[in-house]
């Protein structure tokens, strides 16, 4: 049994790649940071990529350790990362930034995942299956008001608050809230960590899950993931249907098993 990594990352429409994969010998991570609106005061000075690499590195150091649930891993990497601030910055502010993250990690027979926010973890059993597990909470709040205040209300309301959406920035409690669960490794071919800016494929336009287990695994690897993404996006008939970037972040990390 094996655990091959391939990972790309591809910046998107904005100015820096907020987006983050990385590997060990035994676990693979996707983060996707959260980018606030331009010019909203979010309590501290820290940008989105600089958290979602102190986040990565923070993670990293637990994944290696390899020591406790992915839960606590992802607990200390929050806390480890509050810790890193500075002592002006307000971690309490609502909208401190945050990231979205998938992981997984091998552990004897067992593929451990943990989700928050929306990113995802598809497995491809050998039966030819692909489910998928990520954390739609976000996408299931009601519409937000369109006053200033409303916003600033609901954000107070629903974020990394109970009945709400959880992200992985300011709040360790967050990792509590993630969705986990384990497959049986002898059951499973390969495993496919995406950000949302890579399942737009399947969310957006036509493809199905399988589909993009199949692009992954051409022998151009995730990199093919990225290509069609973009491609769907360069020929939406109507691409302001959507809201949010023109091109998102795009990030996936495939496992081999075999
Ligand atoms: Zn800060």
């Amino acid at each position: 049994m094996t655990f091959e990594t391939q990972r790309r990352t591809a910046i998107g429409s904005g100015a820096e790649n907020q987006d983050l994969a990385l590997t060990g010998a035994d676990w693979a991570v996707v983060l996707d940071g959260a980018n606030p609106p331009e010019g909203v005061d979010v309590g501290c000075t820290h940008g989105v990529a600089w958290i979602v690499g102190r986040l990565g590195a923070h993670l990293r150091e637990g994944l290696d350790a390899g020591e406790g649930t992915l839960a606590d891993v992802l607990r200390d990497a929050i806390r480890a990362t509050v810790d890193d601030h500075g002592p002006t910055c307000d971690l309490a502010h609502p909208r401190s930034p945050g990231a979205t993250v998938a992981m997984a990690r091998k552990a004897n027979d067992r593929l451990e995942w943990l989700v928050l926010g929306d990113a995802a973890v598809l497995f491809e059993d050998t039966t030819g299956r692909v489910p998928i597990e990520t954390d739609n909470r976000m996408n299931e709040l009601p519409e937000p008001p369109d006053t200033a205040e409303g916003i600033a209300e609901y954000i107070a309301r629903y974020r990394n608050q109970p009945g709400g959406a959880w992200f992985a920035g300011a709040v360790p409690e967050a990792a509590d809230h993630a969705f986990t669960g384990y497959r049986e490794v002898p059951e499973l071919r390969r495993v496919l960590l995406c950000t949302n800016g890579i399942t737009r494929l399947t969310d957006r336009y036509d493809y199905r899950l399988p589909d993009l287990m199949t692009l992954a695994t051409t022998n151009r690897g995730p990199e093919a993931l990225i290509d069609a993404v973009r491609g769907a996006e360069l020929t939406d008939p109507d691409p302001d249907r959507w809201s949010g970037k023109k091109h998102d972040d795009a990030t996936a990390v495939l496992v081999d098993l075999h």
